[in-house]
């Protein structure tokens, strides 16, 4: 399913010229027009999926195989020297475009940017209620 409103189907899709590094069958990785750093790619499904709540289990397990690809590509040719995986899910977590989207982020030393948060120290209980509601098996 295509959603007519949504930018990033039109341009996973083609509608809209991009900057695209690579495109297949289900994917397309483009340059992001405002990028944290020099190579800053997303990895965009062409169904539209909202977020990964929405989005199918094996569309997740080929976006995440993709991003190896991409990382790897990141590495050979702009020659990072690290790279964060960003994946913003609702807008208290930073997602501005309501379309599923994988942030490969290169990092160079000195760039400037901050992708990271503030440790809290909760206590011992406080952890294991938290674990004990959060037990999956
Ligand atoms: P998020 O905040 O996780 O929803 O990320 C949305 C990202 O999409 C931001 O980094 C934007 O810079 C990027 N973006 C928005 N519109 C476009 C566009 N037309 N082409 C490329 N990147 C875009
Ligand atoms: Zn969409």
């Amino acid at each position: 399913m295509k959603d007519e409103k949504c930018i990033f189907c039109k341009i996973a899709n083609g509608e809209i010229p991009t900057n695209s590094i690579y495109e297949d069958e289900d994917f397309n990785v483009i340059l992001d027009n405002g990028p944290a750093t020099a190579g800053h790619a997303l990895i965009l499904p062409k169904e539209h999926y909202a977020n990964l709540y929405e989005l199918p289990e094996d569309t997740a397990a080929k976006a995440m195989k993709l991003a190896k690809k991409v990382a790897l590509r990141l590495k050979a040719v702009m020659h990072c020297d690290g790279l964060n995986l960003v994946q913003n899910n609702g807008e208290v977590a930073g997602q501005t475009v309501n379309h599923f989207h994988l942030h490969v982020i290169p990092r160079y030393e000195n760039d400037g940017q901050t992708i990271l948060w503030k440790p809290t120290e909760p206590d011992d209980a406080q952890l294991r209620e938290i674990c004990a509601n959060l037990k999956m098996n």
